[in-house]
């Protein structure tokens, strides 16, 4: 049986909000449902063993099957949908809200509470136009991003398993219906706080921040603006975020302001995708004709969501001093973003580099390497993975990244000017190498690569979904028995069309 009954530890703090922050309702579940694929590693997050979503169910307990694809529930638990509103492409959308996703309730892990969140288990009074459903196709490719982006060192939502069923969902052809499972400290948005804000609901947005320095963000608590103190940190942790994204190549697609969490983690894995050949401009969703949200776009975007918390926040932070003074408080918290940006990206791209000590040139060195990438398309993944194989002492080490470029000229220079800082700060190539290996991946999500992995599981064959999901696990190693899929794109992985229809 289970190792820790599931229904002995819910928690379920945000259902205790006032009515007005939710819609308790039940799941409408998937009919025959089957296993698509597991976490162990999230699984581990909840303090359940390996086998979870195996072990027989005590007698008056419904199977991990029936709850994960939102046929029944277990005691305890306590669903709900929680309403939000956001920004959508730069224009306030009004109200939006949990159209597809169901909370289920908190667990106390191992590591701390955790909500846990079904996707795809039906309507819900947020659910608009929408049939509340989502199909196995994106969900296959939520599920893997999720777990990637953690192995990779990335601040994510994460994924416990997905459960798919013969239910026809129509999209731009018919397909059919999955439940994902996702868990998160917490799944608050920055639309959560947009939304009280909108109505005027002031005593709501009290609450609401109440919850967040109660539970989520104790150390702002005692400080002496809590408003201004949670703006900081989440500036923080966004900015953060958005260095990492920029350093692996991550885009996410649909930034809008009701997809940004508030712990800074990536949420909502929608039409995103991993860069093959570099292009500052790529964007990764064929329904942003404009690339608002193009890979060079995240950072900007970022800090513009934050003005759009800030708004937000602005009735919470008490100065006293009229409203005046509170925009100006708000605007210099706001202004931390670019600094606190700029010094993680730059040791970010220091480590990519394979350097110890910041130096002058360093924002140089990286945009120079950057325009030699962007000149051939060069692929981003394969470049960094290559640089990592590079030691200046030997020279021969250079030529599998120098045969990646057509006019290999430039490179060579900048290669020199690489030698010469390695030079100075005197690290053992092999250990240089070594770190450089631990931080440029070998293996991400590339959309061909999941792809393959969807057109497998359409036709019931979840083989191919996970081998993947291991080698991603272990994305800094290599892996010589999956080279492919370290390998570049095919050609017809250009001719990938990845939209928000989902
Ligand atoms: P997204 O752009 O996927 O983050 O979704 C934006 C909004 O649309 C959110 O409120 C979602 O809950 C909602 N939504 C997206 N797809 C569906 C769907 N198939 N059914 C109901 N609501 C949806
Ligand atoms: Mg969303
Ligand atoms: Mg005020």
């Amino acid at each position: 049986g289970h190792a820790t009954s599931p229904g002995a530890h819910w928690i379920n703090r945000f259902a205790q909000l006032p009515a007005r922050f939710h819609t308790r309702l039940q799941a409408q579940g998937l009919p025959d449902p089957h296993w698509v694929i597991t976490s162990d590693d999230c699984a581990a997050l909840l303090g359940w063993p390996t086998d979870w979503w195996q072990a027989a169910a005590p007698a008056e307990q419904a199977s991990a099957l029936a709850v994960f694809s939102g046929q029944t529930r277990w005691p305890g638990m306590d669903p709900l949908a929680t309403v939000y509103s956001g920004h959508q492409f730069g224009h306030w959308a009004g109200q939006l809200g949990d159209g597809r996703a169901l909370w289920l309730g908190e667990l106390q892990g191992p590591e701390g509470p955790l909500e846990l969140q079904l996707k795809g288990a039906g309507r819900t009074p947020y659910s608009r136009m929408g049939d509340g459903r989502a199909v196995l196709r994106s969900s296959l490719r939520e599920f893997l991003a999720s777990e990637a982006m953690h192995h990779l060192g990335i601040p994510t939502t994460r994924a416990l398993c997905l459960t798919g069923s013969a239910l026809p969902v129509r999209r731009e052809r018919v397909e059919t219906a999955a439940v994902l499972t996702r868990v998160a400290p917490s799944f608050l948005r920055f639309g959560h706080f947009e939304h009280f804000c909108h109505h005027g609901q002031h005593d709501d947005l009290r609450t609401l921040l109440d919850f967040v320095l109660q539970h989520l963000m104790p150390g702002c608590r005692a400080r002496p603006d809590p408003a201004l103190a949670v703006l900081e940190e989440v500036t923080r942790l966004s900015a953060d975020l958005v260095a990492q994204w920029q350093a692996v190549g991550f885009c996410h697609g649909v930034l809008n302001t009701d997809n940004m969490s508030l712990l800074g983690l990536t949420l909502d894995y929608g039409p995103f995708g991993f860069l093959d050949g570099y292009d500052p401009q790529h964007i990764c969703n064929h329904s942003d004709e404009r690339g608002r949200y193009a890979y060079a776009a995240q950072p900007n975007i970022v800090w513009w969501n934050l003005h759009a918390l800030a708004q937000a926040l602005l009735p919470l932070v008490g100065s006293g001093q009229g409203e005046e003074t509170d925009i100006l408080a708000l605007q210099e918290v706001l202004g931390r973003f670019a600094p606190h940006f700029q010094a993680r990206t730059q040791a970010l791209w220091r480590a990519k580099l394979g350097l110890r000590q910041a130096e002058e040139e360093d924002a140089t060195l990286v945009s120079d390497w950057l325009a030699l990438l962007a000149a051939e398309r060069v692929d981003f993944t394969i470049a960094h993975r290559r640089l990592s194989a590079y030691d200046p002492a030997e020279p021969s080490t250079l030529t599998p990244l120098r045969d990646l470029f057509v006019a290999p000229q430039g490179l060579h220079a900048w290669a020199q000017r690489l030698a010469d800082r390695v030079a100075r700060e005197g690290l053992p190539g092999p250990q240089r190498l070594a770190a450089m290996r631990a931080c440029n991946p070998k293996y991400v999500l590339r959309n061909h690569l999941a792809e393959l992995a969807i057109r497998d599981a359409e036709v019931g064959d979840f083989g191919f979904l996970q081998r993947l999901h291991q080698v991603l696990r272990r994305p800094f190693e290599e892996q010589p028995e999956h080279e492919a899929l370290a390998g570049f794109p095919p050609d017809w992985a250009g001719q990938l069309c990845v939209s928000c229809s989902s």
